[in-house]
């Protein structure tokens, strides 16, 4: 029997289940709360999971709360430890997510701003296998992307996802595996939960963080690596109709990874395979992720690790 998953709630952990909160918290009745999905990858070699780049998670998590007027109770610290215990109390020796929510709990309405409580919850997520060239069949949503004159997108607040689920069911409707969506200009924003990028004649071209998208830090990453190789890489405002010309497209982010995209509307993308670039830059992400390229440490926080065995 696979032991009950156990998280951090209030403080304290414990079974998932037994977490409770009002249903009249502005969280239960208008969707308030602001939250970060942090990958772990296990390295069995250090016998360590390492959390990507938790640090600047915490800062994300700390400016979505600064916008949506939250006053996190905990320091960065406090949240690096709740995370780090959860996963200790899960014995997780795997590749890993953990979601750290910020809500607001007790009877309330949409402006009510305390008291704000956390919870982290993490599950076991395996890496994807850079050996599968599979992608999924994305459309372009007739849905566009929230913008930053009405809902801030680089906010990480649950709220925002309701945009993203009216693409996500318009989509798989329409027999597609997901949206890519448009801003209010029309021109090419991100996916539901994840940024795009695409490459065309050698280059990668991706959305610009003024484009109506989540300041992702897969994205971040992904640059700081190409640009530090010879190919060139455009960060503007990209139209609809290069998505239709791109050679590859992926999508990026905690969850996504690097997924590829080889089908967009009735167009196949490339030769309708995970693409070379694609395929490179997955590698690249996982192996500093996990700890297999020592590049970038401080992208890296063990959860394991002992001042014994570091
Ligand atoms: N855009 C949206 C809407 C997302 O939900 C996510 C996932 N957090 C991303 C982009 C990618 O961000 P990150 O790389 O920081 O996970």
């Amino acid at each position: 029997m696979p032991q009950k998953r156990k998280i951090w709630f209030k403080g304290q952990i414990m079974p998932a289940e037994d977490a409770q909160i009002s249903v009249l918290s502005p969280t239960a009745q208008f969707g308030l709360n602001v939250f970060e999905g942090i990958r772990g990858y296990w390295n069995a070699d250090s016998a360590d999971v390492f959390l990507f780049r938790l640090d600047d998670h915490l800062d994300r998590l700390f400016a979505s709360c600064r916008l949506i007027g939250l006053d996190c109770p905990y320091a960065p610290d406090e949240i690096r430890q709740a995370i780090i215990q959860v996963i200790h109390e899960n014995d997780y020796h795997a590749d890993l997510a953990v979601r750290a929510t910020l809500f607001v709990d007790g009877e309330g309405t949409w402006h009510s701003s305390t008291p704000v409580e956390m919870f982290v919850a993490p599950i076991a997520k395996p890496r994807r296998d850079v050996t599968n060239d599979a992608g999924l069949r994305a459309c372009v949503s007739t849905w566009r992307r929230i913008d930053d004159l009405s809902m801030p997108p680089r906010v990480k607040a649950g709220a925002n996802y309701i945009n993203g689920r009216y693409a996500h069911l318009e989509a798989k409707a329409a027999g597609y595996d997901l949206p890519i969506l448009l801003d209010s200009d029309g021109k090419v924003s991100e996916g539901a939960g994840s940024c795009v990028m695409l490459v065309r004649d050698g280059m990668l071209i991706t959305p610009p963080t003024s484009g109506s998208i989540l300041e992702s830090i897969t994205r971040d990453t992904l640059l700081q690596l190409v640009q530090a190789t010879d190919m060139p890489t455009e960060v503007r405002v990209v139209d609809r109709s290069e998505l239709y010309l791109a050679d590859e497209i992926f999508l990026c982010g905690s969850a996504a990874e690097l997924t590829p995209i080889t089908g967009i509307d009735r167009f196949m993308v490339g030769d309708g395979r995970m693409g070379p670039v694609t395929r490179a830059l997955l590698a690249a992400y996982l192996d500093i992720a996990d700890g297999t390229d020592p590049a970038h440490p401080t992208w890296r926080t063990g959860v394991w690790l002992t001042e014994d065995n570091a």
